[in-house]
C-alpha cells in the first residue's frame, strides 16, 4: 500500500480502503492514509487527534515498545520478505523500518506498530 501524497481530502467524498486486509471507514486510517472524506472518517480522526492532544497535554505519548515491532520485521524477513516489501506492504518509509530493525529505537510511534503489525506473515510454505 504505497502512501499516497497529500491527496487532498473532500468532505463528503468517500475512498475505500485497498489495504490487505482491508479496514473499516471511521478510523484514523481511512482519513490519514486514503484521504477518505466520509463522515465517519472524519469524525474518527478528529476523535484521533483529540485524544493525541489529551496525551500530549498530560505528558503522555502514543508511542509503542519498539521490541515487538522489531520482532515482527525478523519475522516478516525470514519468510521471505525484504525490508522494501515490508514498507509497501505497511506504507512505513524505508528507513524507519531499517532503524527499527537495527535496534536503534526503543519506542516507535502507533501508527507504525499497528501498520507492521497487520502486514500478513507469509505461511512457511509460501516462504520456502
Ligand atoms: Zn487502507
Ligand atoms: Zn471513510
Amino acid at each position: 500500500m504505497p502512501r499516497l501524497p497529500r491527496t487532498p481530502i473532500i468532505r463528503g467524498l468517500a475512498r475505500d480502503c485497498d489495504c490487505n486486509p482491508p479496514r473499516p471507514h471511521g478510523g484514523i486510517h481511512g482519513y490519514d492514509y486514503h484521504a477518505c472524506g466520509c463522515e465517519p472518517c472524519l469524525k474518527g480522526a478528529t476523535r484521533y487527534k483529540k485524544i493525541g492532544t489529551h496525551l500530549n497535554a498530560t505528558g503522555r505519548t502514543r508511542r509503542r515498545a519498539a521490541e515487538p515491532v522489531r520482532r515482527r520485521l525478523e519475522l516478516l524477513k525470514e519468510r521471505g520478505l525484504t525490508v522494501r516489501q515490508i514498507a509497501d506492504e505497511s506504507g512505513m518509509s524505508f528507513t524507519n523500518l531499517h532503524l527499527i530493525l537495527r535496534a536503534e529505537q526503543p519506542t516507535v510511534t502507533e501508527r507504525t506498530a499497528v501498520a507492521v503489525m497487520s502486514v500478513k506473515v507469509p505461511s512457511r510454505r509460501a516462504a520456502a
